[in-house]
Order: structure tokens, then C-alpha cells, then sequence
């Protein structure tokens, strides 16, 4: 004899139920076979919502009923049997009785759970029917029989307990005269010693085919659905998950207990009594080798088995001075809770015993805070303890595995990753045994968290990088290139797999949670939607996902001041925007607090130098106890053009327009020749190298005519470009005569740092540095009298897109 259980998707279509005949005919060549099925796929809940409607006076019960209705009729012609019409009239007759119900509910406007139980028992019913009468026709040796005439269970309606003793023995006396080779079985339902229809509780039909199974003692019961398996958590919330080929029956029912859906917990008893392994199967995919449950083929060095999640929790806190000490306190909580039928999930006391936390089902919160509250009534009015307090909209995860006790650590780990992400935890409970640690989070959190932790403890080799990038001009645009360009190469070598989740420029902005597909990425931005700073920054905060960073190709003051707020969020900020850094002292002090008090790193090597490691190496050498003491730099690739081209044979104007013309400047070319750009690059280095300073403190004698200096347009500042000529001569033939070349200088001397013209002897390292160049010069203690020397192209938009790249992927390694 063989068991086999269909869930609700495996017999939601004519497709899949033409699926599940032909798998069951394959078996009753070989043996009997027992086939528990459940309800049509989302009819129970159909019929739930209608049974509420009608108790609540509203008169869309009878659109949920012709739902159910039409859900069946579209079935059963599908499914083309001759004998359509035997089935059509025993729909037409329960469909009848359950309206007559429905109606009934809805003049007395009441939904017992008497009623309830049999409101649903309607749905295996009719599913039950339909498949036996379909196999019967197409020539198979197939009979409906009524798990209601063998299951036995007590008055605990919508949850009912078996009386395993009845069961059994009509089981067995059932099949020991049944002639026919397949026998389905409606899973779920069955009725009280009283005759009352009862049922197993939700998701019950796998727990009809334990009992089937134990009672027939078969080598193993299969449980037929529609993934491939108990998974490592659950597959609709983590893309990575996969099934688990071999787990115990204890881990089972921890996994199914807190949340894993597949399989309903209770299920387990009976068969892990008798030893039978449980074999979980995919409907749609009947060779996948699918999961054994058992007690064999354990594999001892797996420490977390699986991660699961339960939604909807509240949490009641009972809390007090009085107490402390005092005996009795949780008997009584406890035994109130017993009474009103609330079931505890999740338990944690502080050692202090000032307090007791439970988790339960927002659904049971009120009633349990109105009965504590009852309860304690004269401990509250004595303010020994405080009145109850529940919090809503939380979720339980749970790491599950018989192994965990023999490892150091996974808690920790545990924590430490959800930490990282900004996951806050509400209450935390390991069970003595070990086989599962459980953390109450906000329900927002549990995708994230459920991915975080997977990613932790089964896929620890690959690490995802969520990034969301503001700013596609340019460096933009070459950054996004070069992540397309390299991702596969991120992913074999450095494990890393980065993917591009939101993009925006100032007009558009497009996001895409399973990544944009970067092939096209210009075309979904052009069709994206109105961008907007906040809408973005909203965004990336509401997907939630692990390892965001967010990256700033702007240099906009708008982006920059909204950095803190991506901080606060756990978002790592990666910025080529110097706006923020060479902000106001307190401003940079804040963002580098908060990147640290919320382990976000906010990293800006492009700042100086695009793509050279300034920044970087400075870092390094102040983080292994080097000083700085002097730094000296040509900084500014668009005033080294200026410099280079400028001589007695062009005008100083021409040559400034063409840097503007080709890009070298920025479009305001006054930044640049004010020094101002400078002046904020090495105020970054001094902050960097310990020294709190702001802009004003870096000393800028400007090498412009007066003129130049007090335009207030940039049209202005070109007039006087060529109404100076002579004034730029002049600093040009006092280098010439002393055989120098005139370089932008930026430096810094214990704590002062200047920015200005100067006239570079020859042989000085200054002296040849060509086109959009940059050098950075640093003397430390270390390197006293040799400096360490950065040189390279210091501008342009590949380097500077490689920089953000680099830190992007230093994000990632954090
Ligand atoms: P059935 O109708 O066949 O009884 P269920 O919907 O009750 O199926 O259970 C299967 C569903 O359980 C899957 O589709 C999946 O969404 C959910 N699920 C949750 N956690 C897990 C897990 N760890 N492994 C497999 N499935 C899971
Ligand atoms: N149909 C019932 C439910 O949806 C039982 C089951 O499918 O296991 O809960
Ligand atoms: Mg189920």
C-alpha cells in the first residue's frame, strides 16, 4: 500500500489534477495506493471569506459563493469526462446545501466554529468527488471514500484532536475489504464521537495522510506539492533558497512549526512514531528528487537546517517590580492564556524576572490582553505590575537544526548579520535543546532578514550588492557600463554579486528589485518614472534590501544633504560628490559618526584625484599609526591644461575656454580658477588625516586679476580674461625667466593647509606633469624625507567611474 497526499495547487486545475491521475495510475500498477487530496487550490479560503461576509450582513457572500461555483464548473469541463453529469449533480446538490448554510449564517449573523467546520469541510468534499468520479470514467479502479466515516476526533472544532484508537481501527478495517486499486480520500475533514463535522485545523489534509499512513503502516508516506521539497526557507521569499535533501523529523516540525507552510507541523507525530520516513514531492516536477524526513541519512556536519518565518505576531509584555521573586506569576499568565485557547509561540523572560515576553497571533492579542489584564487586575490597581502592553505588526524567524548545540557562534552570527542591516531585534529565545534560535522582528524586516541569513548560513560564498545609483551623465553613465562589464567576473572571482536595483537621473528614475537588466538600461530609465531626491532615497528605504549602498555620480548639494538620512537607513554611501565632505565641519563629523554607529560605510575616493587611491592610502597609513605631516599636490587636472597650454604664443582666455569647451573645467570655469575646487579637495585630505578644519581656513591667494576675482557672471569673468591678458603674461614670463613651470599647488603643513600658484623649478617632481595629471605627495613620520608619491590622470569619466567602482566593491568586502 502506498500513501500519497495532493495539496490544494496540486488539484487547483484540470492540468494539475490530469497530472496527479496519471501519477497515481503509474503507482496502482505496482500497488494499492491511498490518496489523501485537499481542496481545490484557494477554496477554503473562499469559503471562509464568504461564511464572514454573510455573518457580517454583506451581501457580496453570493459573489464569493458563484466564485467557488464557477472555480468547480470550469474544472470539471475541462477535465471532459463522459460522466460530467454525475459530477455536475453532486456539485449542484452540495453547492445547494452550502448555500442554504450561507444563508442561514447570514440571517443569524453568527459563524460558529461549529458551523465554520462545516461551511469548509464542503471544499475536500467536492474536490474528493470530482477526482474519484474522473478516474472511475477514465477506466481506472479508483472509489471516493468519506474520511468523515473514519476519522475521529473530540468537539475542538477548526482544530480537532484525533482519537487515535477509533481511527486506526476503521482505517485498518476499511481497507482490509476494500477491492478497488486507488481510494481517494478527502484530507481535513472528519467528525466528532458526537457525528459533528470537525476538522484537522488549517493545511490538515497532510495531517489526514499521517494518519492514514500510520494506521496502514506503510514504508513511507508521500506528500505531494508544489515545490520540490522543504526548502532551505521559504523559496517565495528567497530566490536562493533550495530544497534539503535529508532532515529529521525534529527539524521538520521546528521548520513547519515556525512557518514553513509545507508541511503542516502536527503531521509528523504519527508517522515519527512508527518511524515512517516522510518523502515531500513536487507535483510539477515528479523527477526532482524532492525531501526525506526521517531519522536516517542525517548529514552530522550541517549546523542550521533551515530558516522559517512566521507573520502576523503579536508580542504581550507583562512587566512590573512586584514581580520579582514572587512565585506564581507565569503559572497564572500561562493559565489564563490556556483558558482562552490562545497558543504561545514564542516565550522569553528577562533573568532579572522583571518581565515576561510571549508571541502569539495578532488575531488572539486583544483577547489575551483583556483576560491578563482580568487576571492580574489586583496587582495593576496595586501597581505591582504594569497593565499589559502588546506590539503588533511583528514576525518570528527562526534558524532550525538538530546541530546547532555542537557549534560556537551561530547566534552571534545570526545577530551580528541582521545588526549589520538595520534589522532590529525585539525579543530573542533559544529552546535548552538548541535545535532553534528565534528572533521577533518587525514584519517589514523578515524578506530582508530572511535574505540576509540565507546568505549567511548557506550561501556564504556569494555576497549580493543591492546598488542604487543617482546620477547617470557621464561617470554615470561609463560606472554602469563597467558593472555590466564585470559582473560575471565579481561573481567567479570575488564572489561578490553586484546588481544595479535603482537608477535616476534628474528627470527619470526606475527601479527594479530582482536587478535591472543593464543591457537595456537606458531604455527602462527613459520609461522609468518622474525622479524625484526624496521619492529615490523613499524607495531604496521601502525595498529594504541587504547590502544597499547608494552611490552619488552628482554634484549636487540636494543629493549630498540627503546622505545622512540613507546612513541612518544601514545604507552604505559611496560618493565622487565633494559637496558633503568639504561641508561644514559638523556636517562631515555627522556623517562619519553616523556611518559608524550604523555600520554604513560612507566612502568618496573620488573626491580627490578620481581614481587614484588618495583617499585610500591616506586611510591606510593613518589607520597603522603613521602621521601625517605634509601633504603637497597638484590637484586640479583642469588647471594643469590651463597651465600647460598656456604661453607667450596663445591668450590665457583661449586657452581657458577651450578647457571649458572640452570638458576639463566645470561648466562654471570660476570653480576651478578661484581655486575653490582645490581648496575643498585638500580640506578633505586634512580632515582625512586627522585635522578639523573648514574652508575658510585654508588660505587662497587667487593668481586671477582683480577683475576676475569680483565678476559676478561667467561671461564677466571672460571679459576680463581678455581685458587682462597682460596681467596672465606677466605670471607667465616670470616662470619662463626663472625656467619654471607654473603648477595649482595644494599643501599641507602640520594642521595649515594653502592653496595658490606657484612657479615648480626644474627637477622638481611638479616640474613634468602633463595634461589632466594629478600628484599627491605625502610626507609622514614614516616617510620623512622621501615622500610617498600618488601620480596618474586625474580626471576624466572611465578612471573616475573605476574609482566609484573600487569603493563600491570596498563596501561590499566590509
Ligand atoms: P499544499 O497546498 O500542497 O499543501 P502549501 O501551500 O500548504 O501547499 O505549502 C507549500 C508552500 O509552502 C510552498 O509553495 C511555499 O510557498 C511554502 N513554504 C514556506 N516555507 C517553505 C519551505 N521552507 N520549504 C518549502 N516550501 C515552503
Ligand atoms: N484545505 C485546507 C486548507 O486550505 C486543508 C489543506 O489544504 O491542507 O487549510
Ligand atoms: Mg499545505
Amino acid at each position: 500500500m502506498k500513501v500519497l497526499k495532493f495539496g490544494g495547487t496540486s488539484v487547483g486545475s484540470s492540468n494539475n489534477i490530469n497530472n496527479v491521475i496519471n501519477i497515481l495510475e503509474t503507482y496502482s500498477k505496482s500497488s494499492k495506493v491511498a490518496c489523501i487530496v485537499s481542496a481545490v487550490g484557494g477554496i477554503t479560503d473562499k469559503l471562509l471569506l464568504a461564511g464572514n461576509q454573510a455573518k457580517n450582513k454583506d451581501k457580496s457572500f453570493v459573489d464569493s459563493f458563484n466564485s467557488i461555483k464557477d472555480i468547480h464548473i470550469a474544472i470539471i469541463k475541462e477535465l471532459n469526462t463522459s460522466q460530467s453529469d454525475t459530477i455536475l449533480s453532486y456539485l449542484d446538490e452540495k453547492l445547494n446545501a452550502l448555500k442554504n448554510l450561507l444563508d442561514g449564517i447570514y440571517l443569524i449573523n453568527e459563524l460558529s466554529p461549529k458551523t465554520s467546520d462545516k461551511l469548509v469541510s464542503f471544499g475536500e468534499l467536492l474536490s474528493s468527488f470530482i477526482i474519484a468520479e474522473t478516474m472511475k470514467n477514465r477506466g481506472l479502479s479508483a472509489e471516493r471514500k468519506n474520511s468523515q466515516e473514519l476519522i475521529v476526533t473530540n468537539s475542538n472544532f477548526t482544530k480537532a484532536e484525533v482519537n487515535y484508537n477509533l481511527t486506526y481501527s476503521n482505517i485498518q478495517g476499511y481497507f482490509k475489504s476494500a477491492n478497488q486499486q486507488i481510494t481517494i480520500l478527502p484530507g481535513f475533514i472528519s467528525k466528532s464521537d458526537m457525528g459533528e463535522i470537525t476538522t484537522l485545523g488549517r493545511g490538515g489534509s497532510d495531517f489526514t495522510a499521517a494518519i492514514v499512513a500510520a494506521a496502514l503502516k506503510v514504508e513511507q508516506l508521500e506528500i505531494w506539492t508544489d515545490v520540490s521539497g522543504m526548502y532551505t526557507t521559504n523559496p517565495k521569499m528567497v530566490k536562493q533558497a533550495y530544497p534539503i535533501k535529508n532532515i529529521s523529523y525534529q527539524e521538520a516540525m521546528e521548520l513547519s512549526h515556525f512557518g514553513a507552510k509545507v508541511l503542516y507541523p502536527p503531521t509528523v507525530q504519527p508517522v515519527l512514531d512508527l518511524n515512517i520516513p516522510i518523502h515531500i514531492k513536487n507535483t510539477n516536477a515528479p523527477n526532482d528528487s524532492g525531501t526525506i524526513i526521517s531519522n536516517q541519512n542525517i548529514n552530522n556536519n550541517t549546523t542550521v537546517k533551515g530558516i522559517s518565518n512566521i507573520g502576523n505576531i503579536a508580542l504581550l509584555t507583562l512587566e512590573g517590580s512586584g514581580m520579582i521573586g514572587i512565585p506564581g506569576f507565569s503559572k497564572r499568565l500561562f493559565e489564563t492564556l490556556a483558558q482562552e485557547k490562545v497558543n504561545v509561540i514564542l516565550i522569553t523572560q528577562a533573568s532579572s524576572e522583571h518581565s515576561i515576553c510571549i508571541g502569539i497571533d495578532t488575531n488572539d492579542a486583544e483577547r489575551a490582553k483583556t483576560a491578563v489584564d482580568k487576571t492580574f487586575e489586583n496587582e495593576i490597581a496595586l501597581h505591582k505590575i504594569d497593565p499589559i502592553v502588546v506590539e503588533t505588526g511583528l514576525s518570528i524567524i527562526a534558524l532550525v537544526g538538530d546541530n546547532m548545540k555542537n557549534h560556537q557562534g551561530i547566534s552571534g552570527k545570526m545577530f551580528s548579520s541582521l545588526g549589520k542591516n538595520n534589522i532590529n531585534i525585539r525579543a530573542i529565545a533559544q529552546g535548552a535543546s538548541e535545535k532553534n534560535i528565534s528572533a521577533v522582528i518587525a514584519y517589514k524586516d523578515v524578506k530582508k532578514a530572511l535574505n540576509t541569513l540565507h546568505e549567511q548560513f548557506f550561501e556564504a560564498k556569494t555576497k549580493q550588492l543591492n546598488v542604487f545609483i543617482t546620477g547617470v551623465g557621464n561617470v554615470g553613465e561609463r560606472l554602469v557600463e563597467q558593472i555590466k562589464q564585470q559582473k560575471i567576473f565579481l561573481k567567479e572571482n570575488l564572489k561578490i554579486n553586484l546588481r544595479v536595483i535603482g537608477l535616476s537621473n534628474s528627470r527619470k528614475m526606475v527601479f527594479n528589485e530582482d536587478g535591472i537588466d543593464l543591457n537595456d538600461w537606458k531604455n527602462q530609465l527613459f520609461n522609468g518614472e518622474q525622479a524625484t531626491l526624496s521619492g529615490f532615497f523613499q524607495q531604496v528605504k521601502d525595498l529594504n534590501l541587504r547590502n544597499s549602498i547608494f552611490v552619488d555620480v552628482t554634484a549636487n548639494s540636494d543629493v549630498a544633504n540627503l546622505y545622512a538620512n540613507y546612513l541612518r537607513e544601514s545604507i552604505g554611501v559611496v560618493a565622487c560628490n565633494k559637496i558633503a565632505c568639504s561641508s561644514d565641519l559638523d556636517n562631515y563629523k555627522l556623517l562619519k559618526r553616523l556611518s559608524l554607529k550604523y555600520n554604513a560605510p560612507f566612502l568618496f575616493e573620488t573626491n580627490v584625484g578620481a581614481g587614484l587611491p588618495v583617499i585610500d592610502t591616506l586611510n591606510n597609513l593613518v589607520a597603522s599609526g603613521d602621521k601625517i605631516t605634509s601633504i603637497q599636490a597638484v590637484l586640479s587636472g583642469s588647471l594643469n591644461f590651463v597651465f600647460n597650454n598656456f604661453n607667450d604664443n596663445t591668450k590665457f582666455h583661449d586657452v581657458v575656454k577651450q578647457a571649458q569647451e572640452e570638458g576639463y573645467t566645470e561648466p562654471d570655469p570660476r570653480i576651478d580658477l578661484s581655486g575653490v575646487d582645490v581648496a575643498r579637495k585638500i580640506l578633505i585630505l586634512a580632515r582625512e588625516s586627522g585635522v578639523e578644519m573648514n574652508l575658510e581656513d585654508i588660505s587662497n591667494e587667487s593668481f586671477l586679476s582683480e577683475a576676475g576675482i569680483k565678476s559676478d557672471t561667467v561671461d564677466d569673468f571672460f571679459q576680463s580674461l581678455i581685458t587682462d591678458e597682460v596681467h596672465y603674461q606677466n605670471l607667465y614670463a616670470s616662470a619662463k625667466a626663472k625656467n619654471c613651470q607654473l603648477k595649482y599647488v595644494a599643501q599641507f603643513n602640520n594642521g595649515k593647509a594653502s592653496v595658490g600658484l606657484q612657479e615648480i623649478p626644474e627637477g622638481h617632481p611638479f616640474y613634468n606633469l602633463e595634461g589632466k595629471d594629478n600628484i599627491v605627495m605625502f610626507y609622514t613620520q614614516r616617510y620623512p624625507e622621501q615622500p610617498m608619491i600618488i601620480k596618474g590622470a586625474g580626471a576624466g569619466a572611465d578612471v573616475t567611474a573605476s574609482g566609484l567602482f573600487a569603493d563600491i566593491i570596498r563596501v561590499g568586502n566590509n
